[in-house]
């Protein structure tokens, strides 16, 4: 599918950031309606609380279930805040806006099986709601597009997707690691697809979700959904990682918001300068490649006319190690080096690969 259009979710949450906010999982009535009052008072767009939660491990917490809805409509007739909560079948479906939740949110879990994503997308014809989508929990752009195109053709043009990070094995500061390229990607394609951040599931931390936020709204995301809890430390689902919404207050105070755009003429021709130089970069970059390809085609064909093999493992480390060393007094770090490196041979090698194997 091409040129989807999308709507923002509410005609009226223009500014930055959108703040979506509440407890990972919705636990008691005194919870909820304290976690919103407080959040209230504090402006936020959109109250989350989950009541179906679908956890790693059997015998963790699974959420309260439908009774959680009954909170949730308490919260919006006694604070006038919209909720949203986490639906991953039609069963949840049709019981949340039988409730009147004003906006559901697919997550990560379920964004990767197109059965349950299309399961929702049915139950949503003919209805008009906003939708959350998150990423799936493996960096797969593609699986994350193809819930966008299902719930697209229910029907939906509200949609928003929310970035919360991607699974991975061994050690990492996050709890869920940001990929920011696989969004990014995203918001490429899709220009005016509304992005928030779930700093929350990223970090899993209290430490790092301010940074992560501004880092968010530096990429020009149009909002965050981050989780809060009156008593982060007794929290039933993932405590390390919730605060209380005075700190969290203060999280969204301290965000530097920037324009994304401005209309100051002499500042316009001065970026417009500095962008005309980086394309003309780019472009001999391009050039260069070109060239290098050329000469690794040229390698293939004579390493095949004397019978050897493509790979000379002393030969790459060899380049490596000169352009980590080289990289280091022109600000590049090693991690960029051995990317684009790696980028490069690889080319290299399936350039080489088609010479010698045709
Ligand atoms: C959540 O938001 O509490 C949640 C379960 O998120 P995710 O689907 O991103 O794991
Ligand atoms: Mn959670």
């Amino acid at each position: 599918m091409t040129n989807l259009e999308f709507k923002p979710l509410y005609p009226d949450w223009t500014g930055r950031p959108i703040v979506m906010a509440g407890p990972c999982s919705a636990e008691s009535e005194e919870q909820v309606l304290e976690t919103a009052r407080a959040l209230a008072s504090q402006n936020i767009h959109l109250f989350r609380a989950g009541i179906w939660k679908p956890r790693t491990r059997p015998n963790s917490f699974e959420g309260v279930g439908s009774i959680g809805l009954k909170w949730l409509k308490k919260v919006k007739e006694e604070t006038g805040l919209k909720v949203t909560t986490e639906v991953a079948n039609r069963n949840h479906l049709s019981e949340a806006l039988k409730f009147g939740v004003d906006v559901i949110w697919i997550g990560a879990r379920t964004t990767v099986n197109p059965f349950s994503v299309q399961e929702i997308a049915d139950g949503l014809q003919g209805v008009d709601i906003p939708v959350l989508i998150k990423n799936p929990i493996n960096p797969d752009l593609n699986l994350w597009i193809g819930a966008i195109e299902r719930i697209y053709k229910a029907g939906i043009q509200r949609i928003g997707v929310v970035h919360r990070g991607f699974s991975h094995y061994g050690n990492s500061p996050f709890r869920n690691e940001p990929r920011w390229s696989i969004p990014i990607e995203l918001m490429r394609r899709f220009p005016d697809l509304t992005v928030i951040c779930d700093n929350s599931h990223i970090c899993g931390n209290r430490h790092m979700l301010g940074a992560i936020a501004q880092r968010a709204m530096d990429l020009n995301y149009h909002g965050l959904m981050t989780e809060t809890h009156p008593n982060p430390d007794e929290a039933w689902s993932d405590a390390k990682q919730q605060i209380t919404p005075e700190v969290f207050g203060t999280l969204i105070a301290d965000l530097k918001i920037r324009d994304v755009s401005s209309s100051d003429e002499s500042f316009l021709n001065h970026l417009e300068d500095l962008r005309h130089q980086i394309d003309l970069i780019d472009d001999q970059l391009l050039t260069y490649l070109g060239v290098r390809m050329e000469l690794a085609r040229k390698i293939g064909e004579y390493k095949k006319d004397n019978s050897i093999s493509i790979l000379q493992p002393s030969r790459w480390n060899e380049i490596v190690e000169t352009a980590v060393e080289k990289g280091k007094g022109k600000g590049l770090s090693e991690i960029f080096i051995e990317k684009l490196l790696t980028a490069v041979h690889q080319e290299s090698i399936s350039q080489q690969n088609k010479v010698m194997n045709q």
